[in-house]
């Protein structure tokens, strides 16, 4: 996989994916405001490096769903503005992907200066299932470069026109940021020193099974809290009230918990959770034994007595991976078990890897110190999918 290093890149067009799919909300003026700005921030080095050695510099992102449709609350104009700021240095916004505004942006760039395309999925064959779309849509986009870098790990597990297609079509290499994304991931997968605990939570079991199912092969550990903790105790055979269930999931835990007691792994569950009578803030809440949870109440938490368990068994580690945040962090009753394992990780002395959208979201909100991490990936879908041991189509196609 080449790098940006590998590339002569002054004067000459560089097109980057980025991810700058950032949450906003309303500024109340009309405006959309970017509320976290963590993966604007991860690209810089990539960008720096770039205009420093006098490239012009030519940005692609997407954010949410637009659908193909060009939706304004879906614009990437803050996120130019954002940028702009973190540079220091103006950053010209196309107002379309590869219309007139895109080609004249692009054509007025000095060496060293820096663009923003609007948003490439208000542009339907983005996202298209269809090659030939996708390679219409990266042939249009190549034409306005000269040189494609891939920059988004929050989008490399997807076959996209700005993803994979238009890296076909021009001399490629990986940014900073996918590069330390995927050693990482590689050196975790490929030869983990021990002993090697995940640690998994947030609200999807059926989403994470692929990557249990793949960890129990490598993992020595594996400590299992959040919304997900659930089904695992309802596999145990244990009442679990109004707690998030996938009923239709119990069979396939079972097997998972068989499977890990065959393999040696120590499957970690919480031993008590904080129950509240309402998915809200101000709802009655309490600690229980996962033995004791009542009808009508629902875990929102793990409890204080997981949190010194789950901190035990991460103590020694000498490699550490979280996905899933222990509870609804976004509610501060119930963030006290996300902050104590993420406060447990940072006391571990090995590699420790924060993946997952929401967990690394929760570790800013928390206010908890990022340095305290070895990587926190930027990359939800994309952590998973590594995790899971599949080939990621936007990494195999730097390979080529
Ligand atoms: P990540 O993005 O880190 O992979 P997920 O998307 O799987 O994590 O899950 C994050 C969400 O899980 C958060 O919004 C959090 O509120 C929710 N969650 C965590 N614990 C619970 C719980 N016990 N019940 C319901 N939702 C939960
Ligand atoms: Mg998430």
């Amino acid at each position: 996989m080449q790098t940006i290093d590998d590339l002569d890149v002054a004067g000459r067009r560089v097109l980057v994916r980025v991810d700058f799919n950032v949450p906003l909300d309303d500024a109340g003026d009309g405006t959309r405001r970017i509320t976290d700005d963590g993966r604007i921030r991860a690209a810089l080095p990539t960008i720096e490096s770039l205009r420093s050695r006098g490239a012009r510099v030519i940005l692609v992102a997407h954010l949410g769903r637009p659908q193909g449709e060009a939706k304004p609350e879906l614009s990437l104009a803050p996120a130019a503005a954002r940028l702009s700021e973190l540079l220091g240095a103006p950053v010209a916004f196309a107002t379309d992907v590869i219309g007139d505004s895109a080609k004249t942006v692009v054509a007025a760039l000095g060496d060293g200066d820096v663009a923003l395309l609007e948003n490439v999925r208000y542009d339907a064959r983005e996202t298209s299932k269809d090659a030939a779309e996708r390679g219409a849509l990266a042939a249009e986009l190549a034409s306005l470069a000269d040189l494609f870098v891939s920059e988004g790990f929050g989008v490399v597990h997807r076959e996209q026109a700005s993803v994979t297609d238009v890296a076909r079509l021009l001399p490629h290499a990986a940014g900073r940021l996918v590069l330390a994304e995927v050693e990482v991931f590689r050196k975790v997968l490929g030869d983990p020193d021990r002993p090697y605990a995940v640690v998994l939570g947030g609200s999807k079991v059926s989403d994470k099974l692929g990557v249990i199912e793949n960890l129990l092969s490598s993992v020595d550990r594996l400590l299992v809290g959040g919304g997900m903790c659930f089904t695992f105790l309802a596999a145990q055979g244990k009442n679990v009230g109004s707690s998030l269930l996938e009923a239709d999931q119990i069979e396939t835990v079972k097997g998972l918990i068989a499977t890990a007691e065959a393999r040696g792994v120590e499957l970690v569950l919480p031993v008590d959770v904080i129950v509240a009578t309402a998915f809200a803030a101000d709802a009655d809440h309490k600690d229980v034994s996962v033995d004791d949870i009542e009808d009508g109440w629902m875990g929102l938490d793990i409890g204080p007595n997981s949190s010194a368990l789950f901190a035990e068994r991460l103590a020694d580690a000498k490699t550490v991976v979280w996905n899933g945040p222990m509870g609804v962090f976004e509610m501060a009753p119930y963030a006290e078990g996300t902050r104590a394992l993420a406060d447990a990780i940072t006391r571990v002395d090995g590699l420790t890897v924060v993946g997952g959208g929401d967990s690394a979201a929760a570790v800013r909100l928390l206010g908890i110190d990022e340095s305290g991490f070895s990587h926190i990936s930027t990359g939800g879908g994309a952590s998973l999918e590594f995790l899971e041991g599949r080939t990621l189509p936007g990494i195999a196609v730097l390979e080529d």
